[in-house]
């Protein structure tokens, strides 16, 4: 399997919590921007020969923001550079308030056939204080929108002043409306945003009551018929996004545009942040690649390790020996005997973290670090 990433860093505004590469104001570049993305996958189709690539997907940013014949033109360059498998799942990142029925329309024509919509919370308050720049009613509209596809809807918790009641609202609005698949994470306060002063005068909920609202929150979701095949992700039975999973699987991906990442051939190389510095490098035929690491076979090993055990279906041992030539208990000895409550092994050699420990696996996990 292997997935292809575009990074579309326009947006309305800045979110007050928002850490990602994304230039609001900056929509009039959107053209240039799309033309030296179109020229980067030109100048790395050769490395990508012979692969075939099951999933694409449009982040950000917003991709929805630009105008949508920019999307359908990408799509056509990635099928003239790179080679699509029939079935690809290809989803475009969507916020409500950009949506429109002609928008939809190039979408669909283009091959979109999964978007995942930015819904975060179910209250306008709440949505306020994120500093979104869309309402509930918005994500409704885009609901009616996307009517009859396969859509996820992102929502928040550990937000200021935010009940369980919201998060219920959230998600049984995000149901109502047809969302095929929730994402749920907890906020991050990262220093250098706007939300980060609020973290420093302790308003928002500390570790522990985030955590006993994604417990419960996990109950709500699994009765309303979403089962949770990773930490934060959780879909209908067949909605899964296939595009994660093969990041959770340690598989290839290549990826386009101003701070995206890839992984190919062992090694990980991320481009520039730097929207100018992007532009500039690649109209004068040069990668705009910044870090180019060559992965350790023990790096490997724990990548491995660390993205399975994020997973429900956990971490294959049989596929582990048949990659590194070792055994996993062997490599890993230390951690498991420490960990032992934690993790279960399934009678298909599968190795999971238990249900009620999933959420606290980071701190499970450095003990696989050492
Ligand atoms: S829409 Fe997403 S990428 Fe854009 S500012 Fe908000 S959080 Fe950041």
């Amino acid at each position: 399997m292997a997935g292809i990433y575009i990074h579309i860093p326009f947006c309305k505004s800045k979110c007050r919590y928002c850490d990602f590469t994304s230039y609001p104001g900056k929509i009039g570049f959107a053209e240039a921007y799309m033309a030296c993305v179109y020229k980067e996958m030109k100048l790395r189709a050769a490395e990508c020969r012979g692969r075939v690539f099951d999933t694409v997907y449009f982040g950000g940013g917003t991709p929805s923001v630009i105008d949508e014949k920019l999307i359908a033109g990408c799509m056509k360059r990635i099928r003239e550079c790179y080679l699509l498998a029939e079935n690809a799942e290809i989803t475009l990142e969507a916020n409500p308030g950009t949506l429109t029925a002609e928008k939809v329309r190039v979408y669909l024509a283009a091959g979109i056939n999964r978007f995942s919509l930015g819904l975060q919370a179910a209250s306008d308050v709440l949505l306020e204080d994120l500093g979104r720049a869309h309402t509930v009613a918005d994500f409704e509209e885009a609901c009616t929108l996307l009517k009859g596809c396969n859509f996820n809807a992102d929502l928040m918790i550990g937000l200021k002043g935010q009940t369980f009641a919201d998060i219920q609202k959230g998600a049984e609005l995000a149901k109502k409306c047809g969302a095929k698949h929730i994402s749920l994470y907890a906020l991050t306060p990262e220093d250098g945003t706007p939300i980060y002063s609020d973290y420093l005068n302790g308003e928002l909920p500390d570790e522990d009551e985030v955590a006993g609202q994604y417990e419960k929150a996990y109950e709500l979701l699994s009765r309303l018929g979403y089962y949770r095949y990773e930490v934060s992700n959780f879909a209908f039975p067949g909605f899964e996004s296939r595009h994660n999973l093969n990041y959770w699987r340690r598989g290839e991906y290549i990826g386009f545009g101003v701070a995206a990442s890839s992984f190919m051939a062992g090694r990980r190389f991320t481009n520039t942040r730097d929207l100018d510095d992007y532009i500039k490098c690649i109209l004068t035929d040069h990668y705009p690649v910044v870090d180019n690491e060559e992965i350790s076979a023990e790096d490997a090993k724990f990548e491995k390790v660390m993205l399975a055990l994020r997973t429900a279906e956990g971490l294959d041992e049989a596929e582990y020996k048949k990659l590194f030539g070792s055994e996993f208990y062997n490599d890993f000895k230390d951690a498991l005997l420490k960990n032992a409550r934690c993790i279960e092994r399934s009678d298909k050699g599968r190795i999971r973290i238990k249900d009620e420990f999933l959420y606290v696996q980071n701190r499970i996990l450095v003990d696989f670090l050492q």
